[in-house]
């Protein structure tokens, strides 16, 4: 696969836009580990669905995916389960913080969408059904490498940890969805394999090749896997683009247009329909806790490209 010179020019372009940023922005400092990262990277990677590929930066730096695994996890529950999922799972925005205990107990256990939190917690409940915390975990990185063709994947184990000793929050949460009886095994089980789906580290490169099946109707254009249905992977980019980033998500589409997932880690999965995904990386938040360079970046790229859904 070769870098194609417009994709590279506008890589590079996108990333003299930012150049001046880069280390804007606050690190995530509730999760230790993560508040060691130093703020001063950028990275951005293109693929498009004829498989061109562009990056620019620290494209190549492996980073803390955080909650970018859980447009994953959703798609691994969705083809399982299908439509049953929205049950016991919301599919609307939140407008409040991603850890919320308070809307959680107004809405008697169900979470609000996927993409919080809770909603996650429910997610990877449901992937555990009939298997061991080990299996699930394995199941995750095996979808990844399988869809970046990449078995070095992994997740970090200082990471995992370090949100281990320090989750409480995500503890009460699992402890109150369990109390709705909307969490079928032990919090702890459940917890053990959110908290590793969080701490898997991936390059902008591996995230944007393990995005492109959601830019391509379910269907991986480079090595021809049908990953999920058109009408799942519809859905998924409905999910990101109303929810993906926190209760700045309505913002995101206003600057970006596009359906993105971001995570603390400063990672955000962002998808042009019918063309292409796209991985930018930069550890500074913004006070939603969206990476703040890397959402600057991607208001860049749709400005110069048009890509903007809208
Ligand atoms: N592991 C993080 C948490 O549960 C994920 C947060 C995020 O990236 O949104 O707090």
């Amino acid at each position: 696969m070769s870098d194609s010179n417009d994709l590279a020019g506008l890589v590079a372009a996108v990333h003299a836009d930012v150049a001046g940023r880069i280390g804007e922005g606050r690190v995530a400092d509730y999760i230790p580990a993560l508040a060691k990262v130093d703020p001063k990277q950028f990275g951005i990677a293109i693929i498009t669905c004829e498989g061109e590929t562009a990056a620019a930066g620290d494209a190549g730096t492996a980073f803390s995916i955080q909650s970018v695994s859980k447009v994953f996890t959703l798609t691994m529950v969705l083809e399982r389960l299908g439509e049953k999922l929205w049950e016991r799972l919301g599919r609307e925005p939140s407008g409040s913080a991603f850890n919320s205990i308070v809307q959680l107990e107004q809405e008697r256990g169900v979470p609000r969408n996927p993409f919080i939190n809770a909603g996650a917690l429910v997610t990877t409940d449901v992937l555990m059904a009939g298997r061991s915390p080990r299996i699930v975990i394995d199941e995750i990185l095996g979808f990844l490498r399988e869809r970046t063709d990449d078995g070095s994947i992994a997740f970090d184990a200082e990471v995992a940890r370090s949100e281990a000793e320090t989750g409480f929050r995500n503890r009460s949460l699992a402890n109150f969805i369990r109390a709705f009886r909307n969490l079928a095994h032990p919090v702890d089980d459940v917890l053990d394999v959110y908290f590793h789906q969080c701490a898997i580290a991936m390059t902008c490169r591996q995230l944007a090749r393990a995005g492109l099946y959601l830019a391509n109707a379910g269907l991986d254009p480079v090595d021809g896997d049908r990953v999920a249905s058109g009408e799942t992977a519809r859905r998924i980019n409905a999910v990101m683009l109303t929810c993906g980033h926190y209760d700045a998500s309505g913002d995101f589409a206003y600057r970006v247009g596009l359906p993105g997932k971001s995570g603390v880690g400063g990672g955000i999965l962002a998808i042009a329909p019918r063309r292409a995904s796209i991985a930018v990386w930069s550890p500074g938040l913004n006070a939603a806790g969206n990476s703040l360079v890397g959402s600057l970046a991607l208001e860049r790229l749709t400005a110069r490209t048009g890509w903007s859904v809208f």
